[in-house]
């Protein structure tokens, strides 16, 4: 069946990726508990509710004192305060401090009032004559190991912006300032198909001709570690009817819709066909890239089909260049490219083909870039033992020793 719409061939990838990122909707927004918001993304500033730290408190187990007390202390000489209370942490102090006072106090507990110090254990000793009075050996000065009110974070103040993803420290920033729930983007649900006759679930037996699918257990992973909630749909044999019901059943309950297979020229491939079928716009197909050019973009309604090449090489490549970024995007990240980073070229590569080739290379833990063996687009093991892909332009030739950027996952 030939495509109605006939969507551009050949896209830049660029080009791909700006039309993707375009198509995606407005995020919508959930409140969950803090506790529960790891890896989310904040759909909103999020505003302390408390300074911190909320009062001025003692960063030592010590003496708490009026610094003036201590101004001629010394080991030979030392100053003697009168010990008139004990201040543990989560307690206030049962009164203010005199001149010659001091109380004892624990890391976190409040200051006095009138206290403006803190003496640090080490450097007071006790006289067993006299229990009641704590020698200070060393000078401290105003302030001296106190924590100040307001000094980390300030009641009202913005703790973090709009698209920032969520982390174990920022969890913990946005528990201390009061923030139980917080604001956060949905998630895309995504549908995970893999068309072929030839498919095999792992876990079955192995009839000569057909192979272990593996496409949708690796996109399901990728997916998910961006964020999106994946649902991995049964086997489609390679025919239009079965084709069509499962991207009606996929579109019919998940945002996203992502294929693997059957996005070629061959006369077995039924993604594009199916998908208009039901409506569905192709936006795209083809990216000039290797691996991965055959790659389908539509849009049905304001969900977004993404018919990836059955190659499981060309499958996670345009998945990290092309779909990542519209999951990303999605939660209203900031941020939706691979992550760049430099190194050395450890060995010659090259690219004699006329389109951008993303060799899988290894960036080891000196910054040596390894190509990472055989490229060829169904070669499992070199993409198993890669951690990075570097862009290599068309026709070009590029000498060990070169400093490169590579996108790291
Ligand atoms: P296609 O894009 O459907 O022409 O498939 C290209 C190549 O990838 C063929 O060798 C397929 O057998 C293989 N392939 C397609 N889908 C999968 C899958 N889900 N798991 C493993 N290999 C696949
Ligand atoms: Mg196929």
């Amino acid at each position: 069946m030939k495509s109605v719409n006939s969507p551009p061939g050949n896209l830049e990838l660029e080009q791909a990726i700006e039309l993707i990122l375009s198509a995606v909707p407005a995020p919508s927004m959930e409140i969950v508990s803090t506790a529960d918001s790891s890896g989310r993304y904040l759909a909103a500033p999020a505003i302390a509710e408390v300074s911190l730290p909320g009062f001025d408190n003692s960063s030592m187990d010590g003496y708490a004192v009026i610094s003036r007390d201590t101004s001629a202390a010394n080991p030979e000489k030392p100053a003697t305060l009168k010990m008139v209370g004990r201040i543990e942490a989560g307690n206030l102090a049962a009164k203010s401090l005199a001149p010659g006072e001091c109380m004892r106090i624990f890391t976190g507990s409040p200051m006095p009032p009138e206290a403006d110090a803190v003496v640090m254990q080490e450097d007071t000793s006790t006289d067993p004559a006299n229990p009641d009075s704590i020698r200070i050996l060393d000078k401290v000065s105003p302030w001296e190991n106190v924590r100040l009110a307001g000094e980390d974070v300030r009641k009202g103040d913005p703790l973090c912006q709009q698209g920032v993803k969520i982390s174990a420290a920022l969890i913990a920033l946005l528990q201390a300032s009061g923030a139980p729930e917080i604001s956060v983007t949905k998630r895309p649900t995504v549908a995970i198909l893999a068309t072929g006759s030839e498919l095999i679930e792992s876990g079955q037996s192995l009839p000569p001709g057909k192979i272990y699918e593996s496409n949708r257990a690796m996109l399901a992973s990728l997916a998910i570690r961006a964020g999106a909630v994946a649902q991995i749909m049964p086997l489609v044999k390679d025919s239009l009817s079965e084709t069509s019901s499962a991207l009606r059943e996929a579109f019919s309950r998940y945002d996203m819709v992502i294929t693997s297979g059957g996005v070629s020229v061959g006369e077995m491939d039924f993604v594009k066909p199916a998908f208009e079928q039901m409506g569905g716009k192709l936006e795209f197909w083809k990216v000039a890239i290797k691996p991965g050019r055959p790659f389908v973009f539509g849009k049905l309604g304001n969900k977004l089909l993404m018919g990836l090449p059955g190659n499981p090489v060309s499958a996670f490549v345009t998945f990290l260049l092309l779909v990542r970024p519209a999951i990303l995007r999605w939660q209203s990240s900031a941020e939706t490219c691979l992550q760049m980073e430099t190194g050395t070229l450890a060995d010659d590569v090259w690219n004699d083909g006329g389109r951008r080739h993303f060799f899988r290379v290894r960036k080891d833990a000196q910054g040596k870039i390894h190509p990472a063996g055989a490229q060829a687009s169904h070669m499992l093991s070199s993409m198993a033992s890669a951690n990075a892909l570097l862009d290599i332009p068309p026709q070009s030739r590029w000498e060990k020793g070169r400093t490169v950027s590579v996108l790291v996952w």
